[in-house]
């Protein structure tokens, strides 16, 4: 696993902000707030975008939204999957964060 924190090549500055779209595919455009400029973007995978913190309904609803139909039980368990990955993956993701840059995070 590598860990990479984003940066804005024009200027360096971390300060980024991510802006959500969804039309035909959900995509992640991330802007500069120091200088404006975008930085990257992103395209979510169908089923891919989980937002902590919201609740199972909300969770129903993107999963309609991306299309993807399971049953009930499976849709209960899929939330508890993705709900336990996401943290267990961002656990790591900032310990692994800052063994290579450094505690706090930059
Ligand atoms: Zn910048």
């Amino acid at each position: 696993m590598d860990v990479y924190i984003q940066q804005c090549q024009h200027c360096r500055s971390r300060n980024l902000r991510n802006i959500l779209v969804r039309d035909d595919a959900q995509r992640v455009y991330v802007q500069c707030r120091q200088c404006d400029q975008l930085v990257a973007r992103y395209i979510i995978a169908p089923g891919g975008y989980f937002h902590e913190g919201k609740d199972y309904e909300s969770f129903l609803r993107t999963r309609m939204l991306d299309g993807g139909f399971l049953s009930g039980r499976d849709l209960k368990a899929a939330f508890q999957d993705v709900s336990d990955s996401c943290a267990k993956g961002f656990d790591e993701a900032v310990r692994r964060g800052q063994k290579k840059y450094g505690d706090p995070l930059p």
